[in-house]
């Protein structure tokens, strides 16, 4: 760890903080440049963790060398971790996120009912999708909005999934409801809105399912990687990371897809990461474009919403792919994939 001091930081100041570190136990470096005094704490950094340094009078910044994630770092793990679905079908392949191939997770923003659930499952199978997404709980802006079918809707999911033979991706919401969602889900989602609900986190690392954690509209990398580490540290390391977008001052967009959050991810993690381009830009014209930069960027996945009558989702249908365009999506898909070193 690394103490900047303030230009006019006083002798006193230094012996203070000395004193104070070396009585923790640390040896101390200090070294006096013409601009700046910087003092080096040498010692497990670990230990400093809940230290105030910053609060001392005299220093400036404190820059820990430590990163703050240890689990989903990428020294944590020689290899990349690779997430394995088994198939819900006998003799069906299994799918794996974050291997070569590129995951494609697609459905319907929310489960409407029966009949259009199965609907789309079918089309996205029949063209090349490898999970089926749908939430049966919304985390919905207005509390008058639909907020999803609940325990009816995770039924629904359950029975399509067995009949469709898709593996579904399904959000949870509340501590509550982990175990009931666990029951239908093959991956459960953690929504951006509750990227940092901690006490959520931690249940869904209790679980031995995959847990796939959207970017919060406003959290930085880093704490996106801290939100995989509290589901890491109760035992569940199955965690996949989706970049959503993020809010900006751009208003073409509903959000800004952060596509450099994908190569940032796989430097600092060996975590497979997915980007969400429906809700990462809000508008479905621009979903295969954003689609096909999230798997030229290195993505090993993409999320994305459709339906067959936008015009009336119950939710998000100004974002959803037409059937056809999402058709044509996964060719174009096809063709670039290879491209980049990766198959489809
Ligand atoms: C969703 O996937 O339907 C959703 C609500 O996503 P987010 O949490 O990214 O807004
Ligand atoms: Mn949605």
């Amino acid at each position: 760890m690394i103490i900047v001091l303030k230009r006019d930081a006083s002798d006193q100041d230094i012996t203070h903080i000395l004193d104070t570190v070396q009585g923790w136990g640390f040896d101390t470096n200090i070294s006096r440049g013409v601009e700046r005094t910087v003092i080096g704490i040498i010692g497990d950094e670990s230990l400093l963790r809940n230290k105030p340094l910053e609060v001392f009078p005299g220093v400036e910044s404190v820059l820990r060398v430590l990163k703050p994630y240890k689990l989903a770092s990428r020294e944590a793990r020689a290899d990349r971790t690779r997430i394995r679905i088994p198939p819900v079908t006998e003799g069906a392949d299994p799918v794996e996120i974050g291997g070569q191939a590129v995951t494609v997770i697609a459905g319907p923003c929310s489960v409407e009912n029966r009949d259009l659930l199965f609907e789309i499952a079918q089309f996205v199978k029949e063209h090349g999708a490898h999970v089926l997404r749908a939430g049966a709980f919304k985390p919905r802006t207005s509390p008058y909005s639909f907020q999803g079918l609940g325990a009816e809707g995770l039924r629904l999911l359950s029975e399509v999934r067995r009949e469709v033979g898709l593996p579904v991706i399904t959000e949870v919401m509340d501590t509550k409801d982990v175990d009931l969602v666990a029951e239908t889900a093959d991956i459960l989602q953690i929504g951006a809105r509750n990227m940092q609900n901690f006490n959520l986190l931690r249940a869904v690392g209790r679980i031995r399912k995959p847990v796939l954690i959207k970017r919060g509209m406003s959290a930085t990398l880093e704490e996106l990687l801290m939100s995989a580490e509290y589901v890491m540290c109760e035992g569940n390391h199955q965690v996949i990371l989706c970049e959503r977008g993020i809010r900006t001052f751009e208003p073409f967009t509903r959000n800004t897809v952060d596509i450099s959050a994908v190569p940032v991810i796989r430097r600092e993690s060996h975590l497979p990461v997915m980007v969400d381009p429906s809700h990462g830009t809000g508008h479905w014209d621009l979903v295969a474009p954003m689609a096909y930069a999230a798997v030229a960027a290195g993505a090993d996945g993409i999320i994305v919403e459709l339906h067959p009558r936008p015009e009336e989702a119950l939710s998000d249908g100004p974002q959803a792919l037409l059937p056809k365009r999402f058709a044509g999506m996964m060719e174009e898909l096809g063709r670039l994939s290879p491209a980049v070193g990766r198959s489809l």
